[in-house]
């Protein structure tokens, strides 16, 4: 064996192998870096995905003339001094490798201006190390990194399209910007602005990047604060009206750092506990900010590990937080000034009927359009009433005669009133009138009773589907996932497929069914949540159909047994109006 020392570029680029993975982990320690310089505002524009350019500009206090050329060389920061500095960190950075590393893989240049001053700048060329000469931003630094792994083919080879580099860098973009809300942040994509923050509160900067994909009104998530000696937890969570099948929204900070830390995605989800059912997951965004004694970020050079020493204490806080927090009452319909509830504008936004329109506003407030209702399947009706009626309403239905029905009401304390816009049914419970969605209201009971309910019936002629290799592939894995929610597959032919057997609720859905499984690779989980909302959503008695009394009475008194009227959607059906409300409306009192 001939031991050799490396040469020098060859053990930079090894080195930065580990930071430097593509466009996103430059954006990243960019970022990173503008934060650290106290930009108030930072621009990222990448180009070809970010393989022919990034650029990233900010306004923070920028980099002295003599600090230039040492930018690039290896454990260069102005962060870190001795090492007792590592256990005070309060910067982004502190390695001292992250520009060093770009440098190896790249050509970088750095302009900068230190405190406004005359700017100069310099540029390495895949660390060939070029003069400082004059020029640059008056205010902050800009970076640029052009040709990316340009002298490393095999780097390159790993790489995504350009589209879903550029995606990962303006996810990248967002994930930092939770922690920074004080901060304007623009990303932009071949010379088109994908994204564009205003400056803001903690809560809304949440709500801006959440309403990027999806309509969450500002008071379905609510703000949860915990000062604990050496610890502090800050939160914006979702009420448990709305929620997911995953935990993609569950995302955790650790001073200012977004990290990968279980055990507290965890923590949250056991602080919601009963208030979600199983396999619903909330939003949150939790921030924990830690005396920095106590946590160790020098895990991984991209730092998304972290070690804490009280972890198991910061980990019993989120859990008692949010659990004594997280609450979830049936709307009220009229303010209350004394007790104003958060959940009041349900009803005069219309929320069911709302999407957002992928925009904020210049206040950095999302805007919501008006949608339009689909138009209602009739056929369903019928269905549904078979199911509602079937199971165990058919006890009760034999022997039923109006005042057996009458006397059942009266136990169960509601009085049904009747239906109002064909939408909702309204009864009367002890000082309160209830208007409950129907169609929402189905759908929760139905996906309570095919969860449960599994007796599995043989086809008389088997349902034969066929489907893409993927899933051919994944069928011949995973058939249990489906024998275990009662529906049996038989593979007849290569990506030839049937179903032999299915519970009794899937005989009303049965063509939703095979093209769910058409098209799923989903875990167990996803598959049972995907299968009971088919169900619970098709069979479901629509807004706009009219409801027997029956039928009415026969599903009042399922909602008025729910612990928490939710629909498999996360959103609540049921909005309250009090007699006290009313005799206020009317100035009686
Ligand atoms: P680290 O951030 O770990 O210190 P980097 O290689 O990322 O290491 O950066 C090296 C040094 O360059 C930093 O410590 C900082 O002093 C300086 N620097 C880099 N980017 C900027 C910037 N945008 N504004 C001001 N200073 C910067
Ligand atoms: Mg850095």
């Amino acid at each position: 064996m001939n031991i050799q020392l490396l040469d020098p570029l060859v053990a930079q680029r090894i080195a930065a192998g580990e930071v430097i993975e593509r466009p996103q982990s430059i954006v990243r320690e960019l970022l990173d870096n503008a934060l650290d310089a106290k930009a108030s505002t930072i621009i990222v524009s990448v180009t070809d995905g970010g393989l022919e350019e990034i650029k990233i500009i900010d306004d923070g206090e920028g980099i002295a003339k003599e600090d230039l050329p040492l930018l690039c060389e290896s454990h260069a920061t102005s962060k870190l001094k001795e090492l007792d500095d590592l256990y005070h960190i309060s910067s982004m950075g502190f390695r001292g490798e992250a520009l060093y590393s770009i440098a190896a893989v790249s050509e970088i240049t750095v302009e900068s201006s230190y405190k406004e001053d005359v700017p100069f700048q310099i540029t390495i060329d895949n660390a060939r190390k070029g003069p400082v000469l004059a020029g640059g931003p008056r205010k902050g630094t800009i970076v640029t990194v052009k040709g990316l792994f340009k002298e490393l083919p095999a780097r390159r080879q790993f790489l995504k399209r350009p589209s879903s580099e550029a995606n990962l860098c303006q996810a990248v973009l967002l994930e930092k910007s939770f922690a920074f809300p004080q901060c304007n942040f623009r990303f932009i994509s071949d010379n088109k602005m994908k994204v564009d923050l205003l400056a803001t509160t903690k809560k809304q900067r949440v709500l801006d990047i959440v309403s990027l994909n999806q309509n969450i009104a500002p008071y379905e998530m609510q703000e949860l604060y915990e000062t604990c000696g050496r610890f502090n937890l800050y939160a914006v969570c979702s009420s448990p009206a709305i929620y997911r099948g995953d935990r993609s929204h569950i995302k955790i900070f650790v001073n200012n750092r977004p990290v990968e830390e279980y055990a507290f995605v965890q923590a949250v989800t056991y602080g919601y506990g009963e208030s979600l059912h199983g396999g619903a997951y909330p939003y949150c965004y939790l921030f924990i900010d830690v005396d920095p004694t106590l946590v160790d970020f020098n895990i991984h050079p991209t730092k998304r590990e972290v070690k804490l020493r009280n972890k198991a204490e910061i980990h019993h806080q989120i859990v008692t937080m949010i659990g004594k927090n997280i609450k979830r009452t049936i709307p009220s319909m009229i303010q209350n000034t004394e007790e104003a509830t958060p959940y009041l504008p349900v009803v005069e936004e219309k929320r069911t009927n709302y999407v957002p329109t992928h925009k904020t506003t210049a206040t950095g407030r999302s805007v919501y359009e008006p949608q339009e209702q689909k138009p209602i399947d009739q056929q369903w009706f019928q269905k549904a009433k078979e199911i509602l009626q079937g199971s165990e309403f058919e006890a009760s239905r034999a022997s039923n005669e109006e005042d057996v029905w009458n006397e059942q009401m009266q136990n169960d304390n509601f009085t049904y009133l009747g239906q109002a816009f064909n939408l909702f049914l309204i009864a009367e419970k002890q000082d309160e009138l209830f208007l409950v969605d129907q169609h929402a209201a189905h759908e929760r009971i139905l996906y309570d009773e095919v969860r449960t309910k599994q007796s599995v019936q043989k086809l008389m002629i088997p349902l034969v589907f066929e489907v893409e290799r993927d899933v051919d592939d994944y069928l011949r894995e995973h058939q249990d996932v489906y024998l275990n929610v009662g529906i049996s597959l038989e593979r007849t032919d290569d990506l030839v497929w049937q179903v032999q057997a299915i519970p009794a609720l899937y005989k009303s859905v049965e063509q939703q069914l095979v093209s769910f499984i058409q098209h799923n690779t989903g875990n167990i989980e996803e598959v049972q949540k995907g299968l009971y909302a088919i169900v619970a959503c098709h069979a479901a008695i629509k807004a706009g159909d009219t409801v027997d009394r029956m039928s009415a009475i026969a599903l009042l008194k399922k909602v008025f047994a729910l612990e928490e009227p939710i629909c498999p959607h996360g959103r609540t059906f049921v909005v309250r109006l009090s007699k006290q409300e009313l005799l206020k409306a009317v100035q009686r009192t």
